[in-house]
């Protein structure tokens, strides 16, 4: 197993802070002294989730998902604990190499792809980049977007592969990274090359435009690799996620000329899907993101399928969904071409409403000469507005759907009510708690409250003999132990300290998810240990009792009561 020394883990953890890089995943509201956002690991509709830049760490109280940094980017990220040690690492120039006894060969991946997008970029300013400079200044592409988006080019004379062989990587290491073909040559020759970052803003892929040749397909992309997989990346996020801050809304669009295009007329809300259908992954990137969506595909059929089925991924996640349908089938690259900025912001602007998409789309292929046409289609309708949470937007369509067709109102109404009855949706259960008596409180605060207080570990080392429960007693041991050896207590740290102990990290979270109130008094730390104290002598009296119910020799039954009272405290 790879191995990071703990005063490597806690020097990456102090540079780095966890505010900062939760909120780049979940949107995060400064809340008193924490900030709380949107849970990413469970279904969470409201803010369970906050995270404390005090004690450095997240918690969630709805589902009790909780840890420091590293934890929630190895949670996020589903990769290992070490692997996010790395991953925050290099992003604070810690070295976890040297440090490591790992089997595992470190992952050029990142500093590959930097090289490869910075030798693209170069390229294109250099004289070989003339025509495609000219080509992407004719689509109104200026200086200033190419940089902003890292744009670039490969030329077939100036070989990526062998500026990067210079660089001492392998031939097979390029060839796994989506660089190099087989035959050892350039995936990318002659196209512009846009560069596709990875949540963090890392260059993870390209895609590549052909520009000056009509024989080949307009796009290539990378293949998908370990780091780079479509269904996991939104084209924009990190740009778009910054221009979030002051606007709350994100626009999803099919392809990163449409994100491009839209930059060029001020609007920096854009992700693209490039090209595949939102996935469930997508979801979760933007139930995190941002309160609104504009979906914003391609005006053709295609765009209509791939905005119903986004529709259908994301309306159960609590985020307000709007629809832009551009006309003749454009996308909005094309359209924003054809009609111009303002025009562009007004299709925007006038984005139709869930519900009011829903009941356009559901008028198409229906007679409405036809009674059953008709009725089929207010079924439809009502139906659909079962699921609407605004009272006002109901009753609004209702009668305007009684008025339309000279239907009864309350007609409609009873029909709502009847199916909306129907389909009461179960509430989500939440994990239920476990419920501990005096003695299991006693030990969870005290734990608690050692990782909050070296005054605490030094009375519990002390004074308690021994904790009741097997995990709560490890835990103790460790935090004791770990506070020797560094003499300080941090609980994010400690977290890192016992990451590889799965059982003892699953006891330590449970007790952090607990909500246990932050102060405390001496007072009470004197009554916790008292009570586990007292569970010994419980212990220990039970059993005295159980032999003197069998014991028959009533000299043995005086000594055994005179030993119970004893532990007692009473004085014959
Ligand atoms: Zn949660």
């Amino acid at each position: 197993m790879a191995y990071i020394s703990n005063d490597v883990i806690n020097e990456i953890r102090n540079k780095t802070d966890i505010v900062d890089v939760v909120s780049k995943y979940v949107n995060l509201t400064k809340k008193g002294k924490n900030y709380i956002g949107v849970c990413p690991f469970h279904d969470d509709h409201s803010p369970s989730m906050s995270v404390s830049p005090e004690k450095q760490i997240f918690t969630c109280f709805s589902c009790g998902a909780t840890g420091n940094v590293f934890t929630f980017v190895a949670d996020f990220e589903k990769i290992s604990f070490v692997e996010a040690v790395r991953l925050l690492g290099e992003k604070v120039g810690v070295s976890t190499q040297g440090n490591s006894f790992a089997v595992e060969k470190k992952d050029d991946y990142f500093e590959i792809y930097e090289l490869a997008n910075k030798f693209y970029q170069n390229s294109l300013f250099t004289s070989l980049g003339k025509n495609a400079i000219e080509y992407l200044e004719g689509r109104n592409i200026d200086k200033e977007t190419i940089k902003k988006f890292g744009i670039g080019l490969s030329i077939q004379k100036v070989s990526l592969t062998d500026y990067l062989v210079n660089k001492k990587y392998s031939v097979d290491k390029l060839n796994e990274v989506g660089l190099t073909n087989d035959n050892g040559n350039d995936i990318f020759i002659n196209r512009i090359m846009f560069p596709i970052y990875d949540l963090s803003g890392n260059p993870v892929a390209f895609s590549g435009r052909i520009y000056n040749t009509k024989d080949t397909s307009k796009y290539v992309n990378t293949k998908e690799t370990d780091k780079f997989k479509k269904g996991k990346i939104l084209y924009n996020y990190h740009i778009a996620k910054e221009h979030l801050k002051k606007n709350d809304t994100i626009i999803i669009m099919e392809g990163q000329m449409d994100v491009i295009r839209a930059s060029t007329i001020g609007i920096n809300n854009c992700i693209a899907t490039m090209g595949t259908a939102l996935t469930k992954d997508h979801r979760n990137i933007l139930k995190n993101m941002a309160n609104n969506i504009i979906l914003c595909f391609d005006g053709d059929a295609a765009g209509e399928k791939a905005t119903i089925s986004a529709i259908e991924l994301l309306e159960d996640t609590g985020i307000n969904i709007k629809v832009v349908r551009l006309p003749n089938g454009m996308d909005p690259d094309e359209y924003i071409i054809k009609e111009g900025k303002e025009s562009f912001l007004y299709q925007i602007e006038s984005a139709s409403n869930l519900i009011d998409y829903k009941m356009e789309l559901l008028k198409k292929n229906k007679d409405f000469g036809n009674i059953k046409d008709i009725s089929s289609y207010i079924n439809s309708v009502i139906s659909e507005l079962v699921n609407e949470k605004d009272d006002i937007v109901i009753e609004l369509n209702l009668k305007k759907i009684a008025t339309s067709f000279n239907v009864n109102y309350d007609t409609l109404l009873d029909k709502y009510n009847d199916l909306k009855k129907k389909n009461k949706t179960v509430t989500k259960e939440v994990k239920p708690r476990k419920v501990y008596d005096k003695y299991g409180q006693a030990e969870n605060n005290l734990i608690y409250y050692m990782l909050k207080d070296s005054k605490v570990i030094n009375m519990v080392e002390k004074r308690v003999g021994y904790f009741p429960t097997k995990n709560i007693r490890q835990l103790s041991n460790e935090i004791i132990y770990y506070f020797h050896k560094y003499g300080i207590i941090s609980v994010a740290d400690f977290i890192s300290y016992i990451s590889d102990k799965e059982e003892l990290l699953r006891t330590l979270k449970d007790i952090l998810a607990m909500n246990i109130k932050e102060e405390f008094q001496i007072e009470e730390i004197e009554d916790y240990i008292f009570v586990i104290n007292e569970y010994h002598k419980e212990v220990k009296i039970n059993d005295l009792n159980k032999k003197l119910r069998e014991e028959k020799d009533p000299l043995k039954q005086a000594k055994l009561s005179e030993e119970i009272m004893k532990i007692r405290g009473v004085k014959k």
